[in-house]
């Protein structure tokens, strides 16, 4: 487990078995979880927590989602690709805020990466983006500067990326710029 600061910290990915880093933000009454894994690390440290929580999945790939349907939770965000994959919780069409002692803001996202992804904002500073920016060389231009412009408007200081065992959390123009690169 590693701390991004007081009130959030993470398992980092794995690679046997493909795993996508799993966040936990502390709130006053539950606990929030960005991706659940899908390694038994993952499934291990989610079913300990003795808060009510709450689980937001940024999108359907296997390696986010894989521990969801052992998991047990009080509410569950997902996009709409990822809900006809999992077939449980709540589709984030827009957005959703929620207040408890953090803010937390779910957004969908445009992306080439997967369809109908979700990112998650805590307290305007951090943004956790899943796999949002990682693309195939034949990926969807339209899509990847819609992805941009959304990016763009978000009120936060950093953006949160998964499967980067270092540097996994980048200064917001910082990542922007890199993006702009990438996609020219
Ligand atoms: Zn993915």
């Amino acid at each position: 487990m590693k701390l991004i600061n007081d009130y959030i910290k993470y398992i980092p990915a794995s690679n046997d078995p493909l795993s996508a880093d799993v966040f936990f933000i502390e709130g006053d009454k539950c606990t929030y979880i960005f991706d659940v894994g899908n390694n038994e690390q993952s499934l291990a440290e989610i079913s300990k927590i003795d808060k009510d929580k709450v689980i937001i999945l940024s999108h359907f790939h296997r390696d986010h989602i894989g521990n969801i349907e052992k998991l047990s939770y009080k509410e569950l965000y997902l996009g709409s690709t990822t809900y006809e994959k999992v077939g449980q919780g709540s589709v984030v069409r827009d957005s959703v805020t929620i207040n408890d002692g953090v803010r937390i803001d779910i957004m969908h996202c445009p992306s080439p990466h997967a369809k109908g992804s979700l990112i998650a904002t805590v307290n305007n500073e951090y943004t956790f983006i899943g796999d949002l920016y990682y693309t195939k060389p034949d990926f969807d231009k339209n899509l990847a500067h819609m992805m941009l412009l959304a990016l763009e408007k978000i009120d936060t200081k950093y953006f949160v990326i998964s499967h980067e065992p270092k540097d996994n959390i980048i200064e917001k123009q910082g990542l922007l710029y890199k993006l702009i690169e990438y996609f020219k």
